[in-house]
């Protein structure tokens, strides 16, 4: 806790010291300034024509309070998974402001559309329409909006990752779809409404993103005619880029603007019923949130300054910078001494043990003592959702949303426990104690809910997943004195302790928390001095 005291120097997000919120609830983690998003949202909103509806892609931030703040703005949701889904309706976007895409969706996820009663799906194969179809006669449902995704027979320009042109997984080829009339009619339960395309990510020129609109326009206005489906949406896809290099600059947000209406206003002039949708991920969030880890250890190896933080690329994958033949570095500042000038150059690290592990090379920074905090900006997108997060079994970081001078802890870190709870030791592998062997640890509590979570699955005869505490043995899961002895037998072999049969206290089984209290009291006692 070396934060407490809070310097000059040091970073405020609306006038909260970026310490204070270190100290309160731990590091690393991601925060996310609602002033940025609510500006950044405003801006584009303000300018873009009010034909264009905006939504937010939750691949680049899934987290709920990011989205039901956008949604609270006016942006509705483009979601790609079932959990996305659900995070979009318990975030509070209207059903009809949801629209739900990708390659694979199962059938499973196609009925929670159909349930929702959202905007549209946007299928990506015929196949996809043909089975859409049939979850719709299945649920009784008349019929199904949806929108056709096209991958385009033009080139795009200017993407980091392009596209329209190649064979994708994504979408439909436009030569298919001009021969998809029989599958259509044969699919009387999904209601086209439009096309949907999407020309890549990462687009910082204007002129670009100007051309692709005015492409997909063009193209999804011949689609339709040729093919006789209405449009009433059309999505023209989103990835408006953000600068994190050097060499990079912002979209020129005036010019962009300017050139989209120009070509979105004959096209609404000509289908003025239509509804136009961005679907946008990266722009809305990336310039919001900050990255922050704190430095553990601060070394030198072959004449090379390092900084060794507790976050690394198992939170921020994006910052490593694959796919770049010279590492290019996300911006990253102390937050500590956030009004320093860069005195050297340090190399950035997590606590990962491989040398990829680096968030940044040769960073100038002011100087860097243990304990300092490290901030990589410009990374609400992409972010831990984008991160081998599981590597090395850190877990998820805690993600703020700083809100009026207020920081709101909207995602709990992982804890070892929900790390551990998922995890199943075999029961053909035999455990010494591990108190017995003199390793007693913070663990041992998990360690026993978990076995009487498998204990209890072992007697009811079916898996029950994670128990809490706060489970009932009696009223909640019915066990009788038959099946407490069963499970009393089964925890003996589990852990590894010997229940004395005459002296069972029934309040002892009141619930798993009381079970386990009783257990670890059977389980030998470590002295310090054993331990380790
Ligand atoms: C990833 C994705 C987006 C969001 O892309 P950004 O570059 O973050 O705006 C939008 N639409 C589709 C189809 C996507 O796959």
């Amino acid at each position: 806790m070396t934060n407490l005291e809070t310097s000059d120097s040091e970073l405020r997000i609306q006038g909260v010291p970026i310490g204070a919120i270190a100290d309160r609830y731990g590091t690393p983690f991601y925060v996310y300034d609602a002033d940025i998003l609510r500006e950044t949202y405003r801006d584009l909103r303000d300018r873009l024509h009010p034909a264009v509806d905006i939504f937010l892609s939750l691949k680049a931030n899934p987290n709920i309070s990011v989205c039901g703040y956008l949604g609270v703005l006016g942006a509705g949701a483009e979601v790609s998974s079932l959990v996305e889904l659900m995070t979009a309706l318990q975030a509070g976007i209207a059903p009809r402001d949801i629209i739900f895409l990708g390659p694979g969706k199962s059938r499973a996820e196609l009925a929670a559309c159909v349930e929702a009663g959202i905007h549209a799906v946007v299928c990506e194969s015929l196949e996809e329409v043909t089975l859409l179809d049939e979850v719709a006669a299945e649920r009784k449902v008349g019929q199904v909006p949806a929108l056709l995704r096209i991958n385009p027979d033009f080139h795009t320009k200017g993407s980091g990752l392009a596209m329209g042109g190649k064979p994708r997984q994504f979408g439909i080829d436009q030569s298919l779809l001009l021969a998809a009339g029989a599958t259509l009619a044969a699919a009387p339960r999904v209601a086209v409404k439009g096309l949907h395309a999407y020309m890549g990510t990462r687009f910082l020129g204007h002129d670009d993103i100007v051309h692709n609109t005015r492409q997909i326009l063009a193209t999804a206005a011949e689609l339709a005619r040729r093919l006789g489906i209405p449009l009433d949406t059309v999505d023209f896809g989103g990835g408006f880029g953000v600068a994190y290099f050097d060499n990079e600059k912002d979209l020129d947000l005036a010019a962009l603007t300017t050139g989209i209406n120009g070509v979105v206003e004959p096209f609404v002039a000509a289908h003025p019923e239509v509804r136009l949708i961005n679907e946008l991920g990266r722009y809305l969030t990336a310039r919001a949130g900050t990255y922050v880890t704190r430095a553990l250890y601060v070394k030198r190896s072959a004449g090379e300054e390092f900084v060794v933080a507790d976050g690394g690329t198992n939170h921020h994958m994006a910052a490593v910078g694959i796919g770049s033949f010279v590492k290019r570095n996300f911006p990253i500042r102390s937050l500590t001494r956030y009004r320093d000038d860069a005195v050297r150059a340090y190399t950035v690290t997590g606590p990962l043990c491989t040398p990829n592990d680096v968030i940044g090379k040769r960073v100038p920074l002011p100087v860097v003592e243990p304990g300092d905090l490290l901030g990589v900006e410009r990374s609400g997108a992409y972010g831990p959702s984008a991160s081998p997060g599981l590597f090395l079994s850190h877990g998820y970081p805690a993600e703020l949303l700083v809100h009026d001078g207020v920081a709101h802890l909207v995602r709990e870190r992982d804890r070892p426990q929900d790390l551990l709870a998922k995890q199943r030791l075999a029961d053909f592998i035999s455990t010494p104690s591990h108190s017995a062997d003199g390793r007693g640890s913070a663990m041992d509590r998990s360690d026993t809910v978990a076995a009487i979570g498998t204990a209890l699955g072992e007697v009811l005869d079916h898996e029950v997943g994670p128990v809490a505490e706060d489970l009932r043995l009696f009223e909640d899961l019915h066990l009788d004195s038959t099946s407490v002895l069963e499970l009393l037998m089964a925890l003996e072999d589990a852990l590894g302790v010997s229940v004395d049969p005459e002296n069972l206290d029934m309040d002892d089984f009141r619930s798993v928390g009381t079970l386990a209290d009783y257990v670890d009291s059977l389980r030998p006692t470590v002295a310090p001095s054993d331990a380790g």
